[in-house]
């Protein structure tokens, strides 16, 4: 089934706004993406039908919301083909999910002496973490390098996981380049040393099909508002065998199972890791957002992102941007970051604002990559779902109406 972006286009409210008087040219998906009616309906419907505080009443209204978030969870299992709804556990977003694995299993697991493998191309959610964790561990940290296309340099691997590695954590698609970095083989790799592999899939979860067992991922975390759903949730899969071995994060309500004056034990996984109360409209906003994605199908998602970013990248090659990453769609996504000669990334970005389209500029919270690259920020263009031809088309007329300013 193939995706049509202008039938898409209607699900969702916020193209009836015009910017400017102008068609909304949303092009910035890698940072939040917009909702559908599907989602936003399922939240209003929420709080009109169902809300109450959850596992905690035993009145007809507090189970309807208790089902509607735990129905949640079982989605987000199935999304990503995880074997049970025990692995997941409800954060507040990627970063989140990434801090947990932090403060409980790494605090708990990663020595002076032990290695902590990050790639060149990581979001800063997935490397500041782990630097306080070395720092505070006296573990070293490592940045398996990448290649002038934007590759992960997989030839060094022998020298980067070793015996001393006890986590690789990697993104599986990046933010910047739109690289699809090739998750299994490190994987595989981390294994054979008896480590774990920590998967950042932020960019990857909203935009193609994504399979734990597959991965082999001993933890992968996403947020829902890149994939449609609402801000303030999130998703941390964790293998059972880690989860129930591994201490709480937060302490507080919901997490226990007994509380003494001095001491107190867990609730079973995944509440162990839900302290407080949580998001649970957002929870379930992200329930629906799963549902909305379904109904299209990830493979229709991905083929119709390939098809528009192969078009892109091909106007923009055509108007003489330097375009960041790999040239070959079958191993990126469109997340689309460039540069054009003699314009700085946050003129580009004011300028095609005049014309209704949202791009980013900046360093996009991967500033060691920036470096790696030499430029001290790019502008970025991300496609999803919604987005058309005629999209592409306008930032190219805005594109040549910046550089024919600064010429
Ligand atoms: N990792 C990647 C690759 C991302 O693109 C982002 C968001 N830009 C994050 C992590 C952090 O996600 P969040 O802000 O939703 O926690």
């Amino acid at each position: 089934m193939s995706l049509d972006p202008e039938v898409v286009r209607k699900d969702f409210p916020i193209f009836e706004t015009r910017m400017r008087g102008k068609r909304l040219v949303y092009l910035d998906s890698a940072n939040t993406s917009q909702k559908p009616r599907q989602v936003i309906e399922r939240i209003v419907e929420f709080y009109e039908h169902e809300n109450a505080n959850i596992h905690r009443a035993v009145y007809e209204l507090a189970e309807r919301s208790t089902a509607a978030y735990e129905g949640a969870r079982a989605k987000c299992a199935h999304f990503i083909a995880a074997p049970s709804p025990r692995s997941i556990v409800f954060t507040r977003g990627t970063t989140e999910s990434i801090n947990l694995v932090r403060y409980s299993w790494a605090r708990a697991n990663v020595r002076e002496g032990d290695e902590v493998l990050v790639t060149e191309m990581e979001h800063h959610s997935n490397l500041v973490p782990w630097q306080l964790l070395t720092q505070e561990s006296g573990a070293t940290l490592r940045h398996l390098p990448v290649t002038d296309d934007g590759m992960l340099r997989m030839d060094l691997l022998g020298d980067y996981i070793t015996d001393k590695t006890k986590l690789v954590c990697v993104g599986l698609m990046s933010n910047v380049l739109g690289t699809i970095n090739p998750v299994r083989q490190l994987a595989d790799a981390i294994h054979a040393m008896g480590g774990l592999i920590l998967v950042d899939a932020a960019q990857a979860a909203p935009h193609m099909p994504v399979d734990v067992s597959e991965l082999d991922a001993d933890f992968l975390a996403f947020s829902s508002h890149k994939m449609c759903g609402p801000t303030g949730a999130g998703v941390l899969y964790g293998r059972e065998r880690l989860l129930e071995e591994m201490p709480p994060f937060h302490g507080g309500g919901e997490m226990i199972r007994e509380v003494f004056a001095d001491h107190s034990t867990w609730n079973e996984i995944p509440h162990k890791f839900e302290a407080g109360t949580m998001n649970i409209a957002q929870a379930v906003g992200l329930g629906a957002a799963v549902d909305y994605l379904h109904s299209l199908g990830m493979d229709s998602v991905r083929a119709h992102e390939m098809e528009l970013t192969a078009y892109a990248l091909e106007r923009l090659n055509a108007v003489g941007a330097e375009v960041h990453g790999p040239s070959d769609v079958d191993q990126r996504g469109g997340a689309i970051s460039f540069n054009v000669a003699d314009v700085h990334p946050h003129d580009l970005a004011t300028i095609v604002d005049q014309e209704g389209v949202c791009i980013r500029a900046g360093h996009h919270c991967a500033q060691p990559l920036m470096r790696r690259l030499g430029v001290p920020a790019t502008a970025r263009a991300s496609l999803y779902i919604y987005n058309t031809r005629e999209d592409v088309d306008v930032l190219m007329g805005a594109l040549e109406q910046a550089k024919g300013w600064f010429a």
